[in-house]
């Protein structure tokens, strides 16, 4: 035998013990974007590197450093894609969603893929959650989207567990100005940076805001403020958000050092945080991004979204107590005999054509009464149906309520569904 594959490192498999959790979470996040009327959308996970390099910039580290990248056998250059939000845009730029003014509000899930340095809530295959909106400018339908965030956390029983941040970049020209101001800023500053920082100073110095480093914490603390360099314009549109969130009732702080570490945004920036996963607090970011569609060759249109990083949120909610528990069978069938199992087994298919939510598991394997007894206390099942091989002849089957001292209650067949209905109500 050779040595066992095991899977890649910072890419996990989902087991069955966890899979109920997913469930919950994909099932609210299914429910809420109905109820806010955002339909569904699905892109592939492979797309043209180009795509990645023309939308999230040439100097972020996605792109630098972090993207699966390959070439195709006919000489394509490929990535797996390390978020949505750009394969979102494509998609509705080719089959054109973004035509005539139309509006569109749509969702997405699926897996991610960035090769960092895994760690807890950092992983090189993570799961989002995004919302993206296509056609409608101004702040209102960015409280929206917030809106729709923040009923999530509700749903999931998240509220109070995380708060919300949120920061202007402005129009493009505030943020040339602004940027203009923080490089010179830095410069001022150059032997208090770290070498991550100096090289954004170069590339991409808003980055430099968004650096984790705590020795960074002072001058990035004391950093000009891109509020301040703000036109009217931009400042209204700011004003909008934070009047349309306060009368629907999301608190919020303004947190001038957010600045998202994309190239596309502008104006909202928001970050969902809490300070109960450690380093990696942010479950939820987003924001404006209207000139995404040009940069990716087409007419400008409106845009603004946000993606929620799945295992973090996961990892919140078991954290805060407020997992669900996993599903367990309706029904365990003990079937005692040869004859036993094929007949509970029919007896089983009888039953799920008349109560298909119920959950009916089988023992077919043919153990003894008392082994099938300890699997059906084991499976945490609610009612035990007993098909003893003596008892076909009479057409009776047992029924034993498993969490209770009760006794065994011997039933005939036809009864039996009448019986489990007034157990299940
Ligand atoms: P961070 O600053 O934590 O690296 P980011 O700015 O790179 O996050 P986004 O690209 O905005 O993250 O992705 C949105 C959300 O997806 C994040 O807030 C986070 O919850 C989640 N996320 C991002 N990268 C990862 C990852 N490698 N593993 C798990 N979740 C992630
Ligand atoms: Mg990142």
């Amino acid at each position: 035998m050779g040595k066992a594959v095991k899977s890649i490192k910072g890419v996990h498999d989902i087991l069955p013990d966890d899979v109920h959790l997913w469930h919950f979470l994909e099932t609210v996040v299914r429910e809420v974007t109905q109820c806010y009327g955002y339909r569904e959308i699905r892109t592939p996970i492979l797309e043209k590197t180009e795509l990645f390099k023309r939308s999230i910039g040439d100097v972020t580290d996605i792109v630098e450093k972090e993207m699966y990248s390959f070439e195709d056998r006919n000489g394509d250059q490929l990535s797996l894609r390390p978020e949505n939000t750009a394969s979102c845009v494509r998609a509705a730029i080719q089959h054109g969603l973004l035509a005539n003014q139309q509006m569109h509000r749509l969702w997405y899930l699926g897996p991610q893929f960035r090769r960092e340095n895994p760690q807890r809530g950092r992983y090189r295959q993570f799961w989002q959650v995004g919302a993206e909106v296509y056609g409608i400018g101004g702040p209102f339908i960015e409280a929206e989207l917030i809106l729709l965030s923040a009923r999530l956390w509700h749903r999931l029983g998240l509220t109070g567990h995380v708060s919300l941040q949120v920061n202007s970049l402005g129009n493009s020209e505030d943020r040339d100005n602004y940027r203009q101001v923080l490089v010179e800023y830095l410069n001022d500053h150059i032997a208090e940076l770290d070498e991550d920082s100096k090289r954004r100073l170069q590339s991409n110095p808003l980055r430099v805001l968004d650096s984790k480093n705590p020795s960074m914490a002072n001058v990035v603390g004391a950093a000009p403020s891109v509020l301040d360099h703000l036109c009217s314009e931009s400042k209204a549109h700011f004003d909008g958000l934070q009047e349309s969130l306060a009368h629907c009732g999301v608190a919020f702080d303004v947190n001038t050092r957010l600045v998202r570490g994309l190239d596309y945004y502008s104006h909202t920036v928001f970050e969902w945080v809490t300070d109960q996963l450690g380093s990696q607090g942010t479950v939820c970011a987003g924001g404006r991004y209207d000139g995404l569609t040009e940069q990716l060759g087409a007419s400008p249109t409106p845009g603004v979204g946000w993606a929620l990083g799945v295992e973090r949120l996961l990892a919140l909610i078991s954290d805060t107590g407020n997992a669900p528990a996993p599903p367990v069978p309706d029904v365990y069938m003990v079937l005692v005999g040869d004859q036993a199992i094929v007949s509970g087994m029919a007896l089983a298919e009888e039953l799920r054509l008349a109560r298909p939510g119920w959950q009916i598991v089988t023992n077919c394997v043919g153990t003894s009464m008392k082994s099938q007894f300890k699997r059906a206390d084991k499976s945490d099942a609610k009612v035990a149906v007993i098909v003893a091989e003596g008892e076909i002849a009479d057409a009776t089957v047992s029924v034993k309520l498993l969490r209770e001292q009760t006794q065994q209650q011997t039933v005939p067949r036809a009864k039996l569904l009448d019986v489990l209905d007034g157990i299940f109500g």
